[in-house]
C-alpha cells in the first residue's frame, strides 16, 4: 500500500510506470499475509517489483513501450515472472521503456521520456529507464530490467541503483519480446547488492523453452557475497580510461578502483584491444536481428491493425508506419539494408567477425584477472532533448557497455559517486562467462 500511495503522489512527474497493477498487487500481498509462507520456499516473499513492459505478463497489457502493441495482453507468463511470482513476489505494475528497448536515455517510448528523480530535467537513461527510476524514486522495492547492449546498467548508473546484467545464456529469456536475440538478457535492478542476488536467483537457471538458456548450475548468491576480496586481481582496461569521458566520472571510477585496493584486492592493467569497434559491430548485429524480429508485428497477428486499409499489403504498410515510431523504423532499415543479399558479407558478417575478436579480448584479459573495473557511461545524465537530434551522439554513449554484451560476459553497475552537479556515477564490474558470484562479490565489498 506505502508503494501505490507513493506511485499515487509521485509518479505523474516521473513518468516510470506504463501500467500500474494496484488491485492486483494488494490481493497478492494479502495471500502472502494470509499463507505465512516459508522464506525458504518463498525467498521473496512479499517483495513488490516492478517489470520492464517487455516482459509477458497473463493477461496484462505489456506494451514495449509502442503503439504497435498498446493493448496486447499475452495469454501467458514469461519464464522470469512465473519464477518470480513462485518466489513469491508482488508486482506493482508495468515500467516505462524505450520502444523495443531500443535506446539509451527512454526518450523513444510511445509513453514518453522518464525524468530523473535526482532531476527531473534530465533522462533516466535507458532503455530501463522506468524500472531505474522506480527503484530510485522507491516507487518500489525493486525492479526488473533487460539489457541488450547496455540498458540495465547504463540507466542503473544514472539513477543511482544497482543494477545487472547477467551471462547471456542464465536467465531465460522466454516470454521477453526479442530486440536482439542474441544480446537480451533479463535480470535486476536493486537498491543494494545483496537485493540484487536475490532477484538473480529466483530468476537464473535452465529452461527448456529457451534453447539458448544454459543448463549450467546456479551458485548461491547471497553466500557469495561475502567471499573476501583480499587478493583478488581486478583488471584496468586501458582502452576504458581515455579521453572524452567527464572529468567528475574518470574521478570517482578511480577512487572506487583505490576503495576495492585497500580492501586488499590488487590492481592490474589489462588490454582489450578491440573496445574501439564494438560500437560499429553493436549497432550492425542488433538493428539486423532486430529487423528480423519485428517483422512478425505485421497487423495480423498482435496488436494494433489500421481499419481503413484497402488491401493487404497497404494493411501492412500504414499498420508499421503508424504503429512503430521513428528509431523502431530506423533500426529495421539500418538491419533490412545489412542483411540484404550482396551487403551481408560486407557488414553483418564483419561484424560478426569482429564481435569474435571481443569476445577473445574479454577471455585473454580474465586470463590475468579475476574481475574487469571500468565506468559505465562516459557522462552522467544529459538533459531530456540534449541528444535527440542526433542518434550517432545517442549511439556512442553506449561505448562503455556493448562490448560486455557483444561477449556475453556479466556486469553490474553500482554506485560510486556523484559529480560536482550532484548527478549520479556508476562504476561497472564485469566477470567471466557465468561468474555472476563473482561481480556481486566485489560489488557487494566495495558497496
Ligand atoms: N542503447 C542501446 C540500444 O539502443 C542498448 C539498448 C538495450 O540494451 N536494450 O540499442
Amino acid at each position: 500500500s506505502a508503494f501505490l500511495r507513493r506511485i499515487e503522489a509521485v509518479d505523474a512527474r516521473l513518468n516510470a510506470f506504463i501500467t500500474v497493477l494496484a488491485d492486483q498487487a494488494l490481493a497478492q500481498a494479502e495471500e502472502i499475509d494470509r499463507d505465512r509462507p516459508d522464506v525458504r520456499e518463498k525467498p521473496l516473499a512479499g517483495m513488490p517489483l516492478a517489470l520492464k513492459d517487455v516482459l509477458c505478463t497473463k493477461g496484462v497489457r505489456t506494451t514495449c513501450g509502442s503503439r504497435i502493441l498498446e493493448n496486447f495482453r499475452p495469454p501467458f507468463d514469461a519464464t522470469a515472472v512465473e519464477r518470480l511470482k513462485g518466489a513469491g513476489a508482488i508486482f506493482l505494475g508495468k515500467t516505462n521503456m524505450d520502444e523495443f528497448a531500443m535506446g539509451s536515455s527512454n526518450e523513444n517510448s510511445a509513453f514518453g521520456a522518464v525524468r530523473n528523480p535526482w532531476d527531473t530535467e534530465r533522462v533516466s537513461g535507458g532503455s530501463s529507464g522506468g524500472s531505474t527510476a522506480a527503484v530510485a524514486a522507491d516507487l518500489c522495492a525493486a525492479a526488473i530490467g533487460t539489457d541488450t547492449g547496455g540498458s540495465i546498467r547504463q540507466p542503473a548508473s544514472f539513477c543511482s541503483v544497482v543494477g545487472l546484467k547477467p551471462t547471456y545464456g542464465r536467465v531465460s529469456r522466454y516470454g521477453l519480446v526479442a530486440f536482439a536475440s542474441s544480446l537480451d538478457q533479463i535480470g535486476p535492478i536493486t537498491k543494494d547488492v545483496e537485493d540484487a542476488a536475490l532477484v538473480l536467483q529466483a530468476v537464473a537457471g535452465h529452461d527448456p523453452r529457451d534453447s539458448t538458456s544454459v543448463d549450467i548450475s546456479v551458485e548461491d548468491y547471497a553466500a557469495a557475497l561475502r567471499r573476501p576480496v583480499q587478493g583478488l586481481r581486478l583488471g584496468i582496461p586501458k582502452e576504458y580510461f581515455v579521453e572524452g569521458t567527464d572529468p567528475d566520472v574518470a574521478d570517482a571510477v578511480e577512487k572506487a578502483i583505490g576503495t576495492c585496493e585497500r580492501l586488499g584486492a590488487r590492481r592490474v592493467e589489462v588490454s582489450l584491444p578491440h573496445t574501439e569497434y564494438g560500437v560499429a559491430a553493436y549497432y550492425i548485429i542488433a538493428p539486423a536481428e532486430a529487423s528480423s524480429n519485428l517483422a512478425r508485428y505485421d497487423g495480423v497477428k498482435y496488436g494494433y491493425r489500421v481499419e481503413e486499409a484497402k488491401d493487404l499489403l497497404s494493411m501492412y504498410c500504414l499498420t508499421r508506419s503508424r504503429g512503430f515510431g521513428p528509431e523502431v523504423k530506423r533500426r529495421v532499415m539500418l538491419g533490412t539494408y545489412s542483411l540484404s543479399a550482396g551487403y551481408y558479407d560486407a557488414y553483418y558478417r564483419k561484424a560478426s567477425q569482429v564481435r569474435t575478436l571481443i569476445r577473445n579480448d574479454f577471455i585473454e584479459a580474465f586470463k590475468v584477472c579475476d574481475a574487469i573495473l571500468a565506468p559505465v557511461s562516459p557522462f552522467p545524465a544529459f538533459k531530456i532533448g540534449e541528444k535527440t537530434d542526433d542518434p550517432l551522439q545517442m549511439y556512442l554513449s553506449d561505448v562503455f557497455t556493448l562490448p560486455a554484451s557483444l561477449a556475453g560476459v556479466p556486469g553490474v553497475s553500482v554506485p560510486c559517486g556523484f559529480t560536482r552537479e550532484g548527478l549520479p556515477i556508476g562504476l561497472q564490474i564485469l566477470g567471466p562467462h557465468f561468474r555472476e558470484d563473482r561481480v556481486l562479490q566485489v560489488a557487494w565489498h566495495f558497496e
